[in-house]
């Protein structure tokens, strides 16, 4: 039988006389000769296409992945990424390509993973790109699992926890289907990322893609730009400048934050595995913005006040990750409590660009 190569060498079965046509059958036969694929030694050499891979998670799992030994093509067409993410990236394996993947994508290399990150995800960027924001979402992701077909690649859908939208189940559990106004100014973002998750899983059961999707909640560390509107980087910010904290409605709104080396380590075991259900990863610590705001003060020992503004439409009022099952299927949970990421971001990223002076 045919068969197609393996990170760690070995072979994975090709659907039997799959013709792409008939929906009913190939159902059928995608769930008989669903990919099994055992999970990847650490040590094995595959290679990785990185969509968003010049932005702020992207570009820390360029890395990641490099330091594990694998090759790295990074996808981007730099809408919200930028070049000085990368640019001290200095590996043989590593490759840059610029692309902007709601067009045609072609990537003439062997590829073994897709992990497809782009796309606008602050939501300065999305209310400023919101047709952008659905085009990626949509034909973006239809291209890369295109690409993940024909290369006969895993393919990891980086989705969020705005699936939930505001959320009316705490915490929220993967079987969970969210609370997601459609029409309202979030909704681009909320409802592509939904429409990517229902592709991917078509291109899973109809087509036998091997897919993963996980569902990030906010993560946080260097490389966050300092204006692009998120808690994290904007409090510290303006505690770096002693400017006021500028906290949404009376700041009790929850959120929980994960240390960027924490959920890319989640990332890649997820892609490693076999599963194809979506996996919630993100810190289940849960926190009020206020909280946040005055955990931001205290390490970063400013002289900022705190000061109240209207909260923004359709702002969810509850975050946390339930996170039982990535814990079950990749023995997975956060190592960086708040305080020593930020800690961590301040020291890696230097003040000067946390503060905003090099945007
Ligand atoms: P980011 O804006 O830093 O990175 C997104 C990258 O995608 C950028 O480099 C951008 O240039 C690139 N991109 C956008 N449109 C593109 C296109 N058409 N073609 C090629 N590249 C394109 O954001 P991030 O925080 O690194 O988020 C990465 C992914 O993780 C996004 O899919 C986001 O939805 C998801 N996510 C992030 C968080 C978080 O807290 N950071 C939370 C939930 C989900």
């Amino acid at each position: 039988m045919a068969g197609k190569a393996e990170p760690g060498g070995g072979r994975l079965p090709l659907l039997d006389g799959w013709t792409g046509r008939n929906g009913g059958i190939c159902v059928l036969r995608c769930r008989e000769a669903a990919p099994r694929r055992p999970p990847v030694a650490s040590a094995a050499v595959s290679t990785c296409a990185i969509t968003g891979g010049a932005g702020f998670l992207g570009s820390h799992l360029c890395e990641h992945l490099l330091k594990r030994g694998h090759r790295v093509i990074c996808v981007d067409n730099l809408e919200t990424g930028s070049l000085q993410n990368i640019e001290h990236i200095r590996d043989d394996g590593f490759e840059f390509r610029h692309i902007d993947i709601t067009e045609r994508v072609e990537i003439p290399d062997q590829v073994d993973f897709v992990y497809h990150l782009a796309s606008p995800a602050s939501p300065i960027d999305y209310l400023r790109l919101p047709l952008h924001t659905l085009k990626v979402g949509s034909h973006g992701t239809h291209h890369m699992l295109g690409v993940a077909k024909f290369k006969r690649a895993r393919f990891l859908l980086a989705s969020t926890s705005e699936v939930y939208g505001d959320p009316q189940v705490h915490p929220q559990t993967e079987d969970y289907w969210g609370h997601v106004n459609p029409i309202g100014p979030r909704g681009v973002y909320d409802e592509a990322k939904r429409y990517a998750e229902a592709m991917t899983m078509a291109y899973h059961r109809q087509q036998g893609v091997d897919t993963s999707i996980v569902r990030i909640f906010n993560t946080y560390g260097p490389r966050m730009r300092a204006k692009d509107g998120r808690a994290v980087p904007t409090f510290l910010r303006q505690a770096l400048q002693d400017q006021p904290l500028t906290v949404f409605g009376e700041g009790s709104q929850t959120r929980s934050f994960c240390y960027v080396d924490d959920l890319v380590r989640g990332i890649v075991a997820l892609a490693e595995s076999d599963a194809h259900m979506p996996v919630n990863l993100g810190n289940p610590d849960e926190f009020t913005l206020l909280e946040l705001a005055k955990t931001v003060i205290d390490v970063t020992e400013s002289r900022s006040e705190i000061v109240y503004e209207p909260l923004p439409v359709d702002d969810p009022q509850q975050r946390q990750p339930d996170i039982s099952r990535a814990r079950d299927l990749l023995g997975w949970q956060p190592e960086v409590d708040l305080r020593e990421g930020l800690r961590r971001t301040i020291e890696q990223a230097g003040i000067e660009r946390l503060a905003g002076a090099s945007d």
